[in-house]
């Protein structure tokens, strides 16, 4: 068998799934989400506070299978502190490479590398983006209610 469930649960994802980052509270975020993968019954919550376009600070609380609460925890470790630009931008490359297809390299993803080999597993791969869209979904709600203030003169 090739598909060798030491691949899918690395030690570094059982780390973060027994340890997770980012789950904690924080007082008054910007950016509140709900997600759910009805296929397996993971369920997130991700808050964020933004400071000049930046995440200043992030929650993930998630409760589910090891790879949804992974990746979650993996989710919050690398976007805190980064421009919300880099977040999208990092959230298109996680999805690439839960896809197995070919991505920047140039980007140093750290603990996320690990995600790679849930590429194998596809009923594991909505669990690992979970976390991604549900962020990118709010970070998303956020331009929009933006620039409905700020655009008010086009
Ligand atoms: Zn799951």
């Amino acid at each position: 068998m090739d598909n060798n469930l030491g691949d899918l649960y690395r030690d570094i994802i059982i780390d973060h799934y027994k340890y997770p980052r980012g789950n904690k509270k924080i007082e008054k975020s910007d950016v509140y989400r709900e997600g759910k993968n009805p296929v397996c019954g993971d369920e997130i919550e991700v808050s964020i506070k933004v400071k000049d376009n930046m995440v200043e600070d992030i929650s993930v609380e998630c409760v589910g299978c090891a790879i949804s609460v992974a990746s979650g925890s993996m989710l919050a470790d690398t976007i805190k502190g980064k421009p919300l630009d880099e977040v999208k931008k990092i959230a298109k490359i996680v999805k690439s490479l839960l896809k197995g297809e070919t991505i920047d390299e140039s980007v140093d993803l750290g603990d996320l590398e690990a995600l790679e080999g849930v590429n194998k597993f596809p009923v594991r791969i909505k669990c690992a983006l979970l976390s991604w869209t549900t962020l990118i979904d709010g970070i998303e709600s956020l331009s929009e209610a933006e620039t409905l203030t700020t655009s008010s003169t086009e």
